[in-house]
């Protein structure tokens, strides 16, 4: 597969066509963003463990049923996905408090959140990726009210499955943003599952294994999202 024009760079990944109409190259590279752009960092090694993880991780989705983009790696730092029209809203799942809840609701970080909540987020950086709701997607036309269902049950499957398989190698899963895009009209799991778009915790310690790191200056966050990997048995190699 060939790479054949840039068609969008984003913060941290860039997008390329392909010799396939229906297939884009992917490529992580090792920049790191914050505050909508307003922290910038690049971070050795970063593009290379985020593409293996990802990919480690939409295989599970996939197995699990789940459909995503994931077609195949292609290199330490390219993936090989479908080409999706994408929806312009995050759906994030919160298990835990953290982040912009707590600063919306004044709740202390760390609350559990049971049953676990859900929240839209217009995909705009300019605008602050503002939060919506599903009445904003409807009057706007963002997508349907079927789309609306899918992905928002495909965000709770994958909570299903992830919250299991980091709760095996004693990590919590605090929260996530997933993209989700149309693919011959059916709704498809796109962009990333890393630790740049999720909140990941030791279940002993609480130590943050994620993006926030970066965030608060927290230090080792390479190293970090290494051990993410490594932990669950990501071949970095
Ligand atoms: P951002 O746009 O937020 O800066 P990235 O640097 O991660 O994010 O750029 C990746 C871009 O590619 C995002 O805009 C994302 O919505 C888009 N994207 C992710 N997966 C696909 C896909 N399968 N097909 C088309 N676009 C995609
Ligand atoms: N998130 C993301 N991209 C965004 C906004 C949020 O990947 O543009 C992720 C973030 O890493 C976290 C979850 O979505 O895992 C919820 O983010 P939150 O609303 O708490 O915003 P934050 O305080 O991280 O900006």
């Amino acid at each position: 597969m060939k790479k054949i024009a840039e068609l969008y760079k984003g913060k941290a990944k860039s997008v390329y066509t392909t010799d396939d109409a229906d297939k884009l190259v992917m490529v992580y590279r090792n920049d790191t963003s914050a505050f909508d752009g307003g922290k910038l960092a690049k971070l050795d090694r970063k593009g290379m463990i985020n593409n293996k993880t990802n990919a480690f991780i939409m295989e599970k989705l996939a197995a699990a049923g789940i459909p995503t983009h994931m077609e195949q790696l292609i290199s330490d730092t390219e993936s090989l996905v479908k080409k999706l029209d994408m929806i312009p809203v995050e759906c994030v799942v919160r298990n835990i408090a953290a982040g912009s809840i707590c600063r919306r609701l004044g709740v202390t970080e760390g609350l559990d959140l049971s049953p676990p909540t859900f929240e839209l987020f217009l995909k705009n950086d300019a605008l602050h990726d503002p939060m919506i709701n599903e009445y904003h997607i409807r009057s706007f036309g963002w997508a349907t009210d079927a789309e609306v269902e899918q992905m928002k049950e495909l965000t709770f499957r994958v909570n299903d499955v992830l919250k299991k398989l980091f709760a095996d190698i004693g990590i919590l899963l605090v929260d996530y943003k997933l993209e989700f895009g149309r693919y011959h009209g059916r709704i498809v799991l796109g962009d990333e599952f890393t630790a740049d778009g999720c909140r990941l915790w030791d279940a002993q310690t609480r130590k943050k294994l994620d993006k926030d790191r970066f965030r608060q200056d927290l230090g080792g966050v390479v190293e970090a999202y290494e051990e993410v990997a490594q932990r669950l048995g990501v071949n970095l190699n």
